[in-house]
């Protein structure tokens, strides 16, 4: 089906985004000469502005537009749902259809210790119900001491009070007094950033290292649960090495404390599994998701729960005091199955292990040949450009950051006049296109990343 094209005043637009539109982590100040940006329509992998140029997402809206743009068989499915029931709650003993329906497939795609879902509406509201539901496990079982949450720094997990604790952010603790009080963070397991001098493997122990020092710090007694993304996202694509989540893993079964992926980026196939803890070695008691399970077409986000909290909050619980209006929308749970169903239907989980995701670890590779990159890494569908070295210098030798800064403000600048969304964060310049990208489509994203860093020379 061809969307109907619509023409538009983007002057007008911007001036009216301009005296209207207080948008999320933007200087408006700075904004208002050139304006904001109006996309009007998506496709497959591609964007159009309103002024009729093309763009090709390499971040998938948000890291979330997992099945690629223009899937009516989700718009139907969305359409059917509200035409048939658009809301009903489920808290006070009802439930409704598409809510039941989804948990048990979330819970079929899920590693074997999860049972039960917790719907939300996003994927910060998932993290701040990890937080009260750890304090309630813990509760439960009589050790309500158990309070404190390790988190790391430069995560990113959400931005209502708690996920923004809980993310290690310094630019957001320093606005709306964060954090709340319990919350620890260690530091990331970045290995171009502190792992000088040793092999990736013997630093990922060193860096799980820094999670028992602060377990002893606190007092294990005290400490209820760890939380980290399986591969830092907005944080700069921080992969860790493969020594690291396994002994995390450990050292949270050694002083028995839960242990919590957020998957809202990484879940739904990003890494070429369905969770990213399957591909990092380590099996969670929590999973908080938002984002990919209905590609961005409709918010919806939640946590899955193992067993062994499962067993706490419903036998012996009581109550859960905690829920949202949305907690199981129906029309969002509709357009989540749907999603589903494509994610399993085509393959793209597979295909993002087997065939997507090499070749474009492949292309990052050729990246790394311009002389503004030092070093490309990647880890199925998200990749990461270090600006920062020295050509032919060792991993760890960078010219100074804030030139780094500068060359990723520079390429930002260039991305939308050559067809290209990527984003700087750091001294990075990183990727997380949608799954359905093909190897076709991932040389074309390499080819105008390429061309933006020659702009920016
Ligand atoms: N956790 C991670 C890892 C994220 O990347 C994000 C958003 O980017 C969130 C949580 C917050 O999700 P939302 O923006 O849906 O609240």
């Amino acid at each position: 089906r061809t969307p109907k094209v619509e023409t538009f005043d983007t002057r007008a637009l911007q001036q009216l985004d301009s005296a209207h539109f207080l948008h999320p982590f933007t200087d408006h100040a700075a904004l208002r000469d050139k304006g904001a940006r109006v996309i009007v329509r998506g496709q497959g992998v591609y964007l159009w502005d309103s002024d009729g140029h093309q763009i090709i997402d390499g971040m998938s809206g948000l890291w979330c537009v997992n099945a690629g743009y223009g899937r009516t068989s989700i718009s139907e499915a969305v359409y059917r749902q509200m035409e048939t029931l658009p809301f009903y709650n489920s808290f006070f003993n009802t439930t409704n259809v598409p809510a039941v329906r989804l948990a048990a497939e979330l819970v079929a795609l899920a590693p074997p210790q999860f049972s039960h879902v917790f719907f939300t509406g996003s994927g910060s509201e998932a993290n701040d119900t990890v937080v009260r539901m750890v304090r309630r496990y813990w509760d439960i079982l009589g050790q309500p001491e158990r309070q404190v949450i390790i988190s790391r720094r430069n995560a990113y997990h959400g931005s209502t009070m708690a996920g923004a604790s809980l993310g290690g952010m310094p630019g957001m603790h320093a606005q709306g007094g964060l954090p709340i009080p319990g919350i620890r963070h260690i530091g990331q397991p970045n290995y171009l950033e502190a792992g000088q001098g040793m092999s990736e493997n013997a630093f990922g122990l060193v860096a799980a290292g820094w999670l028992e020092e602060e377990i002893l710090a606190v007092g294990p007694d005290k400490v209820a649960a760890f939380i980290g993304e399986p591969v830092q996202g907005a944080g700069g694509v921080v992969i860790p090495p493969a020594t690291y989540w396994p002994e995390v893993q450990r050292i949270c079964d050694k002083y028995d404390i839960l242990l919590i992926a957020d998957e809202v980026i990484c879940g739904f196939g990003r890494l070429g599994t369905w969770f990213g803890c399957e591909l990092m070695g380590f099996k969670p008691d929590l999973i908080s998701f938002a984002k990919g399970v209905t590609s961005g077409y409709v918010p919806l986000g939640g946590v899955l729960i193992g067993k062994r909290v499962a067993h706490a909050l419903l036998e012996k619980g009581g109550d859960f005091n905690h829920g949202f209006t949305y907690s199981g929308h129906p029309v969002a749970c509709a357009a989540a199955l749907e999603n589903l169903r494509i994610l399993v239907d085509e393959r793209l989980v597979e295909k993002v292990a087997l065939d997507t995701g090499p070749h474009l670890k492949a292309a990052f590779n050729e990246l790394a040949t311009h002389p503004l990159v030092g070093h490309a890494e990647s880890c199925g569908m998200v990749a990461g450009l270090n600006l920062v070295r020295v050509k032919g210098a060792s991993m760890h030798e960078c010219v100074p950051f804030e030139r780094a800064l500068q060359v990723g403000m520079l390429c930002r600048g260039h991305m939308f006049e050559l067809g290209v969304i990527m984003r700087a964060v750091g001294d990075r310049m990183i990727v997380a296109p949608p799954l359905v990208m093909t190897r076709a489509e991932i040389d074309e994203m390499a080819a105008r990343i390429w061309d933006c860093l020659d702009l920016t020379l």
